[in-house]
Parts: C-alpha cells; sequence; structure tokens
C-alpha cells in the first residue's frame, strides 16, 4: 500500500468528464473523455487495502484490485497490467461495461465514494495497448487435443483463450458475420467501440485461437459432426431467446425486440451496406415516435440509439417502481445495491416512467399507432393496476427490452442432447460439463442472462473444467462454482 493516508487526503471520486450531450449525440463515439494519469493516481492511492478486500468477493473474476491499484498509485503501470490479466483476459470490455459489483462492495464506500476501480482498470488496459505490451502468450506445449467452442461472446471468447493458450487447438464456431456475441452486435459503439474487440481478436489468433464466422452449429455443421472432429465442445452460445409481451396487437407493424433492433445500428457503425429507406437501416429510430418496453441496460441502449438515430420523442416504460435515490434498506453493503441509475443515454434525453404497465398495442392499416398502459403498485409481491390510472400514448416504434428468457434449444442444443436445469438453461456439473460427457457450458447459456463479467468468468472457469478431461489436471484457474447466483 503507498500511500496509507490517500483516502483520508482525497476523500471525491474523481472520473474522467463526459463529453457534452449535443456533442454525442452528433456521433457513435464512447462517451468518457480520457483520465489523466495523475487524477488516477490519485484514485488509485485512495484504495485502503484493506486486510479482507471485500471487492474480491464482489468481482466474480477475483480481480486483484488492491494490488493493481496500489501498483497504479506508484506508477508500476507495466506490472499493474501483468496482475489484472492474471485474473481477467478482456479487462477493456469489463472496465468499460461492468456495472462493478467491485466498487458496490469497496470498503471506502461504507462512509465514502468507493474506489474508482473500473476506471483504474480501463486505464490500465488502454494504456498497455498504447505501449504495446499486450503480445500474444504463446502455448509452451501442444496437447494435439481438438476443442470446439460454440460462440463468440466473452464467456466463448475467455474459454477458447485460455484452452488456446493451454496447448489445445482451438475452434470458434460463430453463426454471425463477426465475432463478439453481444459486445458486437447488442451493446452499442457509444458503450464501447468495436475496435476494442477487433485488437483482442488479432491476439487471439496470434495465438493460435481458429476463429469461423457465419457458421450456425447444428443446421450448417450436425451436432455429431462436430462432436466427431473434436475432443470437446464448450457451449458459449448465449441466452439469446428474449421474453415477448404476447398482448392484443403484438402483431402489428413497428414493434419489435431490442435484438432486432440493435444490430442494425452496430452494422452502420461497421461500415455494412443497409437497404432502408433513406439509407438508414431497415429498423430506425429516425423521425419516429418511439417507445421502449423495459427500464434495464438493454433498454437504456434502445434509448441511447434512438436518440442518436433521430427520433421525435422517446419514452422508456418500466413495470417497476422508481428505486430510492441512495442504496435501498434491502441491499446493504457489500451486496450490488438497488438504487436510481442514470446512464450516459438517460442524461441524454427520453422520458422514463416507471410503474406502469402496456395494456394492449393499438394500429392502423396493420401499423402500430399507440399503445394503452396504465399505472401498477405492487401488492404482497403481485402487480395491481391502478383503476383510473389508464392512458394511451402515440408510438410508432416499440421496441421491446424485456430481457432474455435461456438458450435456443433446436438445433445445436437438442442436437446435442443437452438436458436442462429448472430454470430452463444448460444443466452442468461443478466442471461446467453438460450431462452430455465432453462437452462444457459457460456464460449465459448456462447461468441465464447475466453480465459480462460473469461471461468471463464462466468462459476460464469451463477452460479449466475442459483442460482437467483432458489432460486429467489443470494449472487453469477456476475463478466460479457453477451454481453461484446470477447477479442480475
Ligand atoms: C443489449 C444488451 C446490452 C448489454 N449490456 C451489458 C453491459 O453494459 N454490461 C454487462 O456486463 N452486460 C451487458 N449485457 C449482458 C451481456 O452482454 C451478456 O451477459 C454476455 O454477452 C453473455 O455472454 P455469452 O458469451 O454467454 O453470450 P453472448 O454474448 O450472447 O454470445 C453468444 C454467441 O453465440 C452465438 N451462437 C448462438 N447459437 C449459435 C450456434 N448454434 N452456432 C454458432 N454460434 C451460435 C451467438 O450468435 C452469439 O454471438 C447486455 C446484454 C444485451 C442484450
Amino acid at each position: 500500500m503507498g500511500d496509507q493516508r490517500g483516502f483520508l487526503k482525497y476523500t471525491e471520486r474523481e472520473l474522467p468528464p463526459r463529453r457534452p450531450v449535443d456533442l454525442r449525440l452528433q456521433d457513435w463515439k464512447e462517451v468518457y473523455e480520457k483520465h489523466e494519469h495523475e487524477v488516477l493516481q490519485r484514485q488509485a492511492s485512495r484504495c485502503m487495502d484493506c486486510g479482507i478486500p471485500f471487492c474480491h468477493n464482489g468481482c466474480p473474476l477475483g480481480n486483484l484490485i488492491p494490488e493493481w491499484n496500489d501498483l497504479v498509485y506508484k506508477g508500476q503501470w507495466a506490472d499493474g497490467i501483468e496482475r489484472l490479466h492474471a485474473t481477467n483476459n478482456f479487462p477493456e470490455f469489463t472496465g468499460r461495461l461492468c456495472p462493478a459489483p467491485c466498487e458496490a462492495s469497496c470498503v471506502l464506500g461504507i462512509n465514502q465514494p468507493a474506489v474508482t476501480i473500473k476506471q483504474v482498470e480501463v486505464e490500465l488496459i488502454d494504456n498497455a495497448f498504447d505501449k504495446g505490451w499486450v503480445h500474444p502468450v504463446m502455448p509452451s506445449t501442444k496437447t494435439g487435443k481438438h476443442v470446439a467452442v460454440i460462440g463468440s461472446g466473452p464467456a466463448g471468447l475467455a474459454a477458447a483463450q485460455q484452452l488456446t493458450r493451454a496447448g489445445h487447438d482451438v475452434t470458434v464456431y460463430e453463426r454471425a458475420d463477426r465475432v463478439g456475441g453481444l459486445l458486437r452486435y447488442g451493446i452499442p459503439e457509444f458503450k464501447m467501440e468495436k475496435r476494442h474487440i477487433d485488437r483482442r481478436i488479432a491476439q487471439m489468433e496470434a495465438e493460435g485461437t481458429v476463429f469461423k464466422t457465419g457458421i450456425t452449429v447444428g443446421t450448417d455443421i450436425s451436432a455429431d459432426d462436430l462432436r466427431a472432429q473434436h475432443d470437446a465442445v464448450v457451449l458459449a452460445n448465449g441466452a439469446t431467446s428474449w421474453r415477448d409481451l404476447p398482448i392484443e396487437g403484438r402483431d402489428l407493424e413497428g414493434i419489435y425486440q431490442a435484438m432486432e433492433f440493435l444490430p442494425w445500428a452496430n452494422k452502420v457503425q461497421h461500415g455494412d451496406e443497409v437497404t432502408g429507406p433513406d439509407g438508414q437501416p431497415p429498423i430506425t429510430a429516425k423521425g419516429k415516435k418511439v417507445v421502449i418496453i423495459g427500464g434495464g441496460d438493454t433498454g437504456a441502449d434502445c434509448l441511447g440509439t434512438s436518440l442518436r438515430q433521430g427520433a421525435e420523442i422517446v419514452h422508456q416504460f418500466e413495470i417497476m417502481p422508481r428505486p430510492p435515490d441512495e442504496r435501498a434498506e434491502s441491499t446493504p453493503w457489500p451486496t450490488y445495491p438497488l438504487m436510481f441509475r442514470v446512464s450516459s443515454a438517460h442524461e441524454e434525453g427520453g422520458e422514463r416512467v416507471f410503474s406502469v404497465n402496456t395494456e394492449k398495442f393499438i394500429g392502423e392499416n396493420g401499423k402500430v399507432t399507440k399503445l394503452a398502459a396504465h399505472e401498477v403498485v405492487m401488492n404482497k409481491g403481485k402487480f395491481e393496476k391502478v383503476e383510473g390510472s389508464e392512458f394511451e400514448l402515440e408510438a410508432d416504434l416499440v421496441l421491446l427490452a424485456m430481457g432474455f428468457v435461456g438458450p435456443e434449444r433446436t438445433g445445436l442444443l437438442d442436437g446435442i442432447g443437452v438436458e436442462y436445469n429448472e430454470r430452463g438453461n444448460v444443466k452442468r456439473d461443478d466442471d461446467f460439463q453438460s450431462t452430455v460427457p465432453g462437452v462444457f457450458v459457460a456464460g449465459d447459456a448456462g447461468r441465464g442472462q447475466s453480465l459480462i463479467v460473469w461471461a468471463i468468468a464462466e468462459g476460464r472457469s469451463a477452460a479449466a473444467g475442459v483442460d482437467r478431461y483432458l489432460t486429467q489436471d489443470s494449472f487453469l484457474p477456476s475463478p466460479i462454482h457453477p451454481t453461484q447466483a446470477p447477479q442480475r
């Protein structure tokens, strides 16, 4: 611990400035400006190096947070990234996108604003890439074993990198035209520019991981053929079955799932040709009255995207009541707090409406024109309509951002013959192995809709299971147990 009095000297939490709203709405670049290293070092010095660092427990990856805070404080950036990479394959993803359960459990957070852990993380890795310190890590021996990883989201990428470095021949199969899963086509450019994925993939390719895109396993290659060609399989195919809203009018034109809408905007940012009206993507918010149903992260991503596309007006509906401004009593430190959050997209515009339930969609000539809704109150765990609160709202684009119910079963999963748990996810044992020997599962496919940090932790843990299965021994770390409860 470099500065024993750092947390007493610097009581403020300093984050980098966000670019002005009117400027950032004109482009798709990331919202945060670069942080001065001097400010970051001051922030890192606030870390108390607690006897029991609860941040370790908050982070599913077990990131060695006090160690790299101290190294950043001392200006030892090269050592800092080495300690960070020891537990996290992709800090550039988590440093930008994680809701930071580590900060929620920072001991300083009991009576002061928590250390800006996530910011230290992202600056450590960005600096390392800038300085050319991120090199391929080549395996010291080759095992001759072949592993197929299905899906190239954070879980698949983490599993693939760990297994390649352990000496196995790893092929990642991805049905989309580009690698990255929800990092690529769900999360908008303004939250994470896709160049961060590309430079990490370049490192992985140099290490020997092979990527095959545009291949849907279970359709383009049968489950039997896949198994015959590989000694082990990792299912990292995500929880892509979305939750729908089967109410009157659902079949009207103009009502889409978030994941039918967001990928188009991401494709445009990649420079892909899209064939919609006015050179716009086939589904666009330009000039539309948008209602987003779902108040979570995915809804916020739809909001920021709609505003950048030039929506006329945007409402975001949430059925739950507005959370309190401060940590709710039901989620005391060091748990992840229930509280009102303002994402960068919320700063940019739109109106958030809480405690509201959509009753039906109304349309003309087959197209949605408005929706009918009412307020609700929670009574004994159930939502009850507030009589007399009914209202109608004009809408010609409705985006459903209500979460995901589990992995898609037809094709890949049913073809391989895995069993499912009571939550509808792929069932697995302590080694992340499914009920089919040699077939492992990581990420949202096994734990249900979750977070990037959990997906990486799952990918690392499943890789350790695969390595043990193939070699009867493994030096790969396994940060989590498969039954640890989802954090979302
Ligand atoms: C819009 C949105 C925004 C989000 N924002 C955040 C955020 O800010 N922070 C955060 O921590 N989490 C966020 N999440 C959640 C996070 O993205 C997921 O928890 C995480 O990506 C799960 O990783 P995964 O690797 O398990 O699956 P995914 O990222 O879903 O990747 C699964 C991949 O498998 C591929 N696949 C599926 N079936 C097949 C098949 N048969 N053959 C070949 N390939 C197949 C899919 O195409 C996909 O690329 C967000 C989720 C969404 C939807």
